[in-house]
């Protein structure tokens, strides 16, 4: 049977890196059926919500989703009642269950100069940011008047349960749980429930629990010092953006959401939709590409696969490609042809 990957294009640069990245999938899953639907901002145009009841569908039935980036000027709006392209975002990893965002953060030795953190302090680093996804403030219930709001910020012994065993699965060295306990009763739950995790499954990987506000400060005093890094949605958005820093750019950082045993995982760089740089055709497609590289590892099992995309892209880079974002003058067609030509 055919693997079937439903596309999601979206907006800003999504359709321009989207596109080389299917091109490249084809290279490696020989009968797959690429199936592409609206999503974001551009399906708010097209049906005035962001997430369709048939895109949301297609998705849940396909095998793996691959998405670029949503979101633009052209639809933010602070009016609460009208539709905004993230809450497709939202609905997307809520639909399919996918409680288990994984986010690998491991700068090439080629772009060490790359980053704005000194190669001293970067050499070496290579962590994985699990962030707790379909839970916490982002889902928490809402309220608005005009003079003030609220969001309430929740999480379930189980949903912290659940997230925590990813983490201690995906460690090799150590476990550090970021929360804020000194002042959140819900990161209290968070840090008894991680310890009760660790006591009974995974009491021989080291445990650590470091405050948000220190982790900050550690990711780029002393990046290599972690290993995996565990936190609730909220923490998890902020300080993987931060950690994508390291790597010289946002353009270079590949994500995989997954936990639901018997639905597709999503698939999808860290970055936005740079609505500044869209349709000019400079848009740095690496991270799109180290995304398809997660899809193949672990949406379709294909792990050799996965690492063969992986050593094309670092190779192309030690051959010198950079795009604009690097600091260098290479368009997404001509970055492309770099990692084709290093397959
Ligand atoms: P962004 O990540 O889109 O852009 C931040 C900066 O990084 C911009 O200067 C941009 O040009 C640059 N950049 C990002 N990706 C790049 C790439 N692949 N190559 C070269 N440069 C790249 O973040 P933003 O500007 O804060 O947000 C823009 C829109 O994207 C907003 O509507 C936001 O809500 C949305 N957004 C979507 C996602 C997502 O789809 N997962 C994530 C973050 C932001």
């Amino acid at each position: 049977m055919a693997t079937r990957i439903v596309t999601l294009p979206a907006d800003g640069i999504g359709p321009e890196i989207l596109a080389p990245a299917v091109d490249i999938l084809k290279r490696f899953v020989a009968d797959v059926e690429i199936e592409e639907h609206v999503f974001g901002g551009a399906s708010i145009d097209a049906h005035g919500t962001a997430l369709t009841d048939e895109t949301l569908a297609a998705a849940k039935s396909a095998d793996a989703v691959l998405l670029a980036a949503v979101g633009g000027p052209k639809w933010d709006t602070t009016d609460p009642n009208r539709p905004r392209p993230e809450q497709g975002l939202l609905g997307l990893r809520k639909g399919l269950q996918l409680y288990s965002n994984l986010r690998p953060v491991r700068p090439l030795p080629a772009l060490y100069d790359a980053s704005p953190l000194r190669r001293e302090i970067i050499e070496g680093t290579d962590l994985l940011v699990v962030r707790e996804l379909t839970g916490g403030i982002y889902f928490g219930e809402k309220t608005r008047t005009q003079d003030s709001a609220s969001d309430l910020n929740i999480y379930s012994r189980e949903e912290i349960e659940r997230i925590a065993r990813s983490a201690f699965q995906a460690a090799r060295t150590k476990v550090t749980s970021v929360d804020k306990a000194n002042v959140l009763e819900v990161s209290r739950l968070w840090r008894e429930v991680v310890i009760d995790v660790h006591q009974r499954e995974f009491s021989h990987i080291p445990l650590e629990h470091v405050l948000v506000d220190n982790a900050a400060m550690q990711l780029v005093s002393n990046p290599t010092s972690f290993d995996v890094i565990v936190t609730d949605n909220m923490f998890g958005d902020i300080l993987s953006d931060e950690a994508a820093m390291l790597t010289g750019s946002i353009g270079m950082l590949p994500s995989a959401s997954v936990g639901n045993p018997d639905g597709p995982g999503l698939f999808e760089p860290v970055h936005g939709s740079a609505p500044d740089i869209a349709g000019q055709g400079i848009a740095n497609p690496l991270a799109m590409f180290l995304s398809t590289a997660m899809l193949l590892r672990h949406g379709l099992n294909l792990d050799s696969e996965a690492s063969t995309l992986e050593s094309a892209v670092d190779q192309a880079l030690d051959n010198g490609l950079r795009t604009r974002d690097l600091g260098g003058t290479a368009s997404t067609a001509e970055a492309t042809q770099a990692v084709l030509a290093a397959l």
